[in-house]
C-alpha cells in the first residue's frame, strides 16, 4: 500500500522559522506561506518533470507547475539547456538582443491580435504597463474590472482582487479610479458603461478567471466585452498571463476569435524564468516610449536566459502538445470529479480547456461570490490528505490547478490513487 507522509515536516519547518526571520511571513509571495490551508510550507529542493521533492525527501506529483509557468514540467533538458547555452554568452546586456527579437516574434506569430509586444519582467508590470497605455492613449482615468480577477498587484487593480488577495482579505487602497462589477455580468457592464463610457479607459479581464478557483466565461461574454468597449471608445484589456501559450497556442482569445486592443501575457512564456509581455495594435503599441509620450522601461526586461527559456518552452508547444494538455487536465478533472461524487461529498469542478479547479459547493459558481461561498476547510483537508499522499495541489481553494505535458501515466496513477482517500477525508471532516 501507499506511503503516507506525516503532516509535521521537520525540514521544511526548520527552515520556514529561519525564513520568517529574515523574510515577511517567511515568503515571497503569500499564497506561498499555506496560510490557506494550514501547515507548513514545503521547502522544494529540485524538480524533475512532474515531480518535486522537498527537504524533507518527499516527493511529490506537482499540480501547481509554478503557478502556470511549467508549460513542460521541471527542468525539461532542452529548456534547460537553452539556459545553459544563453548563460554561456553573457546574462545580461541592456542592449537589444536576437534573443529578445526572436521571442517577440513568437509571440506575434502566434497571437493574432499582438502586432506589437513590449517585454517586461513579471505579470504585475505588464497589467501596470497596459493600463497606464490605456490612460495615456484615450487620455480617460477609470479602469473597469470584475471582482475576483487577480491582474497582480497593481494598485487600480487590487480592488476585489482574487488569488492571495481574496484569501488574505486585502483592503482596498488606491482605487478610487477603479470600478468593480461581478463577474459573467452583462447587464453590470452594460449600465456602467452607460453611465461612466466617456470616463472609462478601458475595461481589464482575465480570459479565463483562474484567481477564483476556475470561473469560465459564459459563451460568448468576453465577445460581448469587446463589442462593448468598442462602442463606447474604450480599450478592452485581456490578462492571459494565465492562458497565454496554455490555453493553447495563440492564448485562449484566439481560441474564442476575440480581438482585444491590448493583452498581457507572463507565466508560460518565459519557459520558467521571469518574463511577461504587454501587446496589441502597432497604432496603440506605438504610444509607448521611444516613439511616444507613454513611458516605460525595464533594466532586465527582454533578458537573455528568460527569452531563452521562453523560446524554448514555445518551440515544445505545438498542436499535438496543447491537445495533450487538455486531454491530461480532463483526465485529472474528472478523477476528482469522480472520487468526490463516490464519497459524497457536495463539489463542482468547473473547466475551461486546460484550466480547472474544484469547488467544495453544491451551488453553481458564476462569479466572486459564489465561489468564496465554498467551503474552504473542506479545501484544506482535501489539501492535506492530498499532500500527505504525495500530490502537491494549489495550496489555496481559490487557485487553478495547473498540469504540465509531463505529467505521464505514472504521475497520473499516482494522482488517481490518493483521490479516494483524500475524498473520504472531506466527506468525514
Ligand atoms: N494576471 C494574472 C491573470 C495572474 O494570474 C497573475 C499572477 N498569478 C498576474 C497577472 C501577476 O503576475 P506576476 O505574479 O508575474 O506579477
Amino acid at each position: 500500500t501507499a506511503t503516507v507522509f506525516p503532516r509535521e515536516a521537520p525540514r521544511s519547518a526548520a527552515l520556514f522559522d529561519r525564513a520568517r526571520a529574515v523574510t515577511p511571513g517567511g515568503v515571497n509571495s503569500p499564497v506561498r506561506a499555506f496560510r490557506a490551508v494550514g501547515g507548513t510550507p514545503r521547502f522544494l529542493t529540485r524538480g524533475a518533470g512532474p515531480l518535486v521533492t522537498d527537504a524533507d525527501g518527499r516527493e511529490y506529483v506537482d499540480l501547481v507547475n509554478s503557478w502556470g509557468a511549467l508549460l513542460h514540467g521541471h527542468a525539461e533538458p532542452t529548456v534547460v539547456a537553452a539556459v545553459r547555452e544563453a548563460a554561456s554568452r553573457g546574462t545580461t546586456f541592456g542592449a537589444p538582443t536576437t534573443g529578445e527579437l526572436r521571442l517577440a516574434e513568437a509571440i506575434t506569430g502566434r497571437v493574432p491580435a499582438v502586432e506589437r509586444v513590449r517585454l517586461v519582467g513579471s505579470g504585475t508590470e505588464a497589467t501596470m504597463s497596459a493600463i497606464r497605455l490605456a490612460r495615456g492613449a484615450t487620455g480617460r482615468p477609470v479602469v473597469v474590472k470584475f471582482a475576483g480577477c487577480y491582474h497582480g498587484h497593481v494598485d487600480a487593480l487590487l480592488a476585489s482582487a482574487g488569488s492571495g488577495a481574496l484569501t488574505l482579505g486585502l483592503p482596498e487602497q488606491a482605487t478610487e479610479d477603479t470600478i468593480v462589477l461581478p463577474y459573467n455580468d452583462l447587464d453590470a457592464v452594460r449600465s456602467t458603461f452607460e453611465r461612466h463610457g466617456d470616463r472609462i479607459a478601458c475595461l481589464i479581464t482575465e480570459a479565463v478567471p483562474a484567481n477564483m478557483g476556475v470561473v469560465p466565461p459564459r459563451p460568448g461574454f468576453n465577445a460581448d466585452l469587446a463589442a462593448l468597449c468598442r462602442e463606447h471608445g474604450a480599450l478592452f484589456v485581456v490578462d492571459e498571463v494565465i492562458t497565454g501559450f496554455r490555453s493553447g497556442p495563440g492564448g485562449w482569445c484566439e481560441l474564442e476569435d476575440v480581438s482585444p486592443d491590448l493583452l498581457t501575457f507572463g507565466k508560460a512564456m518565459g519557459g520558467g524564468l521571469p518574463a511577461a509581455a504587454f501587446g496589441g495594435r502597432a497604432e496603440l503599441m506605438d504610444r509607448l516610449a521611444p516613439d511616444g509620450p507613454v513611458y516605460q522601461a525595464g533594466t532586465l526586461s527582454g533578458n537573455p536566459l528568460a527569452t531563452a527559456a521562453g523560446l524554448a518552452a514555445l518551440r515544445l508547444a505545438d498542436a499535438d502538445f496543447y491537445a495533450r494538455l487538455d486531454r491530461v487536465a480532463a483526465e485529472v478533472a474528472d478523477a476528482a470529479d469522480a472520487a468526490l461524487t463516490a464519497a459524497g461529498v457536495p463539489h463542482r469542478v468547473r473547466r475551461a480547456g486546460n484550466l480547472f479547479s474544484v469547488f467544495f459547493t453544491d451551488a453553481d459558481v458564476p462569479d466572486h461570490a459564489a465561489a468564496t461561498a465554498q467551503d474552504t476547510d473542506a479545501y484544506a483537508v482535501f489539501f492535506h490528505a492530498m499532500l500527505a499522499r504525495g500530490v502537491y495541489l494549489p495550496p489555496s481553494a481559490f487557485e487553478a490547478w495547473f498540469v504540465s505535458g509531463a505529467l505521464d501515466a505514472e504521475a497520473l496513477a499516482r494522482v488517481r490513487e490518493a483521490l479516494p482517500a483524500a475524498a473520504a477525508a472531506v466527506s468525514t471532516h
